[in-house]
């Protein structure tokens, strides 16, 4: 069976992350995800730490970097990208690195969220160290302030403030979203409403991606 090379694209807050999670369970994918390893970088590299605390893109020779190291660390069996590409540049970065490999996009799965709930949504955000998403009153923990995957305490990502937050939501429709058209003349852009509860949105991904596994082995 081929593999399944996703990205997740959608402004800060769209539930990429929620969505990750359940489609790499679906789909035993290995997740990339670009924040996550920004977060990382930034404890020792004060340049990155302060683009993320700021709100804004990491320049993209540093990104890549990082990303094409890990892809290759994770071998072949298909991944989901999450917060990958971001800028023009970086989708025909991504473009050309797997074409390289001789692999292919699938598909870009594009989650829509108007900005005003994205405010409030991320306002409410707590994630553990390890970067798994809840939400105080949305996707509640079993228990409160502790992570159910890993039991590590619940805190706010200091890029959560509502200041950075708009920030985050003008680097997004100013760098992001013009390559939404890009993916679309592609053919591979697949739009998810992501006001649905996380349930129902992750019922219409795991749906789509199952008729497009079934395409490819026809
Ligand atoms: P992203 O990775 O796109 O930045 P997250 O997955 O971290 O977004 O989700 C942002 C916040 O919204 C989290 O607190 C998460 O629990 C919550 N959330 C995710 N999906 C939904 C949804 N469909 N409805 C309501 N809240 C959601
Ligand atoms: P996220 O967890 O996806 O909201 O990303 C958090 C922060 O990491 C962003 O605000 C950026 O500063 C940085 N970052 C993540 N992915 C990228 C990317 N593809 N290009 C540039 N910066 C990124």
């Amino acid at each position: 069976m081929s593999e399944l090379n996703l990205i997740l694209i959608g402004p800060p807050g769209a539930g990429k992350g929620t969505q990750a999670e359940r489609i790499t369970q679906d789909f035993r994918l290995a997740y990339i995800s670009t924040g996550d390893e920004m977060r990382a970088a930034k404890e020792t590299d004060e340049d990155v730490r302060r683009y993320v605390d700021a709100g804004e893109l990491v320049p993209d020779d540093i990104v890549c970097k990082v990303l094409f190291k890990r892809m290759d660390a994770e071998g072949d069996d298909g991944f989901i990208l999450d917060g990958f590409p971001r800028t023009r540049p970086q989708a025909d970065v991504l473009n050309e690195a797997l074409e390289r490999r001789g692999r292919r996009l699938t598909a870009a799965l594009l989650i829509e969220v108007d900005d005003e709930v994205i405010v409030q949504r991320l306002a409410g955000r707590r994630v553990c160290k390890n970067g798994h998403p809840y939400h105080v009153d949305y996707n509640r923990p079993k228990h409160d302030g502790v992570c159910d995957i890993d039991g590590l305490p619940l805190v706010q990502r200091e890029d959560d403030q509502p200041d950075t937050i708009r920030k985050r939501l003008r680097v997004y429709h100013e760098q992001t979203e013009p390559i939404v058209d890009h993916l679309d003349d592609q053919g591979v852009l697949r739009r998810f409403d992501g006001t649905r509860p996380p349930g129902e949105v992750h019922d219409h991904i795991r749906a789509t991606l199952a008729t497009l596994r079934l395409e490819d082995q026809l």
